[in-house]
């Protein structure tokens, strides 16, 4: 993609009133523009990063047989009265008068979905009646909508954010445990290939669940929770259910049957994820049974389990970046390469063309109007894994200069090897 081209601009200063670091470095690099407080665009650039992390999440959601769907944003009150959460407060509900008819008006009660536990579950409950329906998981990646008092943190809390919500159904407590480790384990490797270190947490349930949950938590200082840690065997717990303190050993008992006995820590943390075992609290409230072999009637076992997906990019921001500007992991950066030319002519256009010919992502800097410093500038502000410059000094030995954003490094390659040069 030619920078040229791209209808955002980067900005030197940070934006008013943004006071966390992912916000004011997304801002400014054009991957996101506020709206309004916790209202986020998503512009082209943080829009590439988002479908990276969002193909991720699908990959590994698809990989332990979870089925894709999309759910309404548009929430009818009769769902969240099963449960009675119309009134938890969370939701933005709208309560305007709409047409039923051509002279009636009527009061519609909706709430814009801050999650879908009652939606899923009561359709569930139209399709499946035997064991036989029994297990399945099905995910929707969707906007949300929360009524969030401290929308001041950027992407990390939204009024309106995207969430992956997986929900599964099960014949047994024993079934569903087994599911939700397997979504532990898929998620330990979503947060692994967006290159972030979450750790699992045990937590308590909130609006959700009366039983312990479990969290993915990303060490931050700017993070609004905080875990006990355990330095040794990296067992966690969030501070709002747990006993531990800080300078006490690791209670946890190993598989040879000894305490694990490491220096627990006391950490600030952003939860990037949370699975949740929901137990029958949701298909009770939709009377939502199967049948088993002998015909006797039970309620369906649940799970449920989020991931923000501005939150990861937010996040990630928080933990990878320097003073300079954001730096990327590999597999969610909205570009592999940031290709600035330096040449009077454009000259670069060639190597564009030959990397782009090979499937490498790159952003082409043939702004003619910027100084090499400014186009410097924007590259580190803009966070691509590698640099890579043309000049006319470089073309004279047939290479270009190669940098990566997290190093110091500077190396002239021959533009033939360039493709070998940029696979590690
Ligand atoms: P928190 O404790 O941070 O308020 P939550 O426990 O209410 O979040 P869940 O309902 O578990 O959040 O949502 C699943 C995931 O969605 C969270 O782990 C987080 O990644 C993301 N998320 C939740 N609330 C927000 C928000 N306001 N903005 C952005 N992402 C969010
Ligand atoms: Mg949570």
């Amino acid at each position: 993609m030619y920078i040229s081209q791209i209808f955002t601009k980067t900005t030197k200063e940070n934006p008013a009133g943004e006071v966390s670091v992912n916000a004011q470095l997304l801002e400014r690099g054009g991957f996101v523009y506020k709206n309004s407080a916790g209202v986020y665009t998503f512009l082209p650039l943080g829009w590439k990063v988002a479908q990276k992390i969002t193909a991720i999440i699908r990959e590994e959601m698809n990989a332990i047989g979870g089925q894709e769907m999309f759910m309404p944003a548009l929430v009818e009150k009769k769902y969240l009265d099963a449960t009675g959460r119309w009134d938890v407060g969370v939701g933005f509900k709208i309560l305007d008068k709409l047409p039923v008819t051509d002279s009636e008006l009527q009061v519609t009660n909706f709430v814009l979905g801050w999650t879908h536990e009652e939606v899923i579950t009561e359709m569930a409950s139209k399709f499946i009646s035997s064991y036989k329906d029994l297990p399945f998981s099905a995910y929707q990646i969707q906007t949300k909508f929360r009524n969030e008092p401290r929308a001041k943190s950027g992407l990390l809390r939204g009024r309106e954010f995207m969430m992956k919500d997986l929900y599964s159904f099960h014949t047994s407590e024993e079934d569903m445990l087994e599911y939700y480790g397997k979504v532990k384990d898929a998620y330990a490797k979503i947060f692994e290939r967006c290159g972030l270190k979450a750790y699992y947490t045990v937590a308590a349930g909130g609006d959700f669940t009366a039983e312990n949950t479990h969290e993915f938590q990303v060490l931050s200082e700017v993070g609004e929770d905080t875990i006990f840690l355990c330095e040794k065997c990296e067992y966690a717990e969030n501070s709002e259910i747990s006993k531990l303190k800080t300078g006490e050993k690791c209670p946890t008992r190993l598989p040879d049957g000894q305490e694990c006995g490491g220096d627990i820590k006391e950490e600030k943390s952003i939860e990037v994820g949370n699975i949740f075992p929901l137990g029958t609290k949701y298909s009770d409230a939709f009377n939502f049974k199967f049948t088993d072999e002998k015909g006797g009637k039970h309620s369906v076992v649940m799970g449920s389990y989020g991931i923000g997906i501005g939150r990861v990019m937010g996040a990630t921001v928080e933990v990878s970046h320097d003073d300079k500007g954001i730096i990327w992991p590999d597999n969610i950066t909205p570009f592999n390469v940031h290709l600035v030319d330096l040449t009077k002519n454009g000259e670069g256009k060639d190597v564009y063309e030959k990397l782009i010919a090979k499937n490498i992502e790159v952003l082409y800097d043939d702004r003619t109007d910027k100084t090499a410093g400014e186009k410097f500038a924007d590259a580190d502000l803009l966070g691509c894994p590698v640099r890579l410059v043309v000049s006319e000094k470089t073309l004279k030995e047939n290479s270009v200069e190669v940098k990566r954003r997290a190093g110091d490094e500077i190396k002239l390659v021959l533009i033939e090897e360039l493709e070998r040069a940029l696979v590690r």
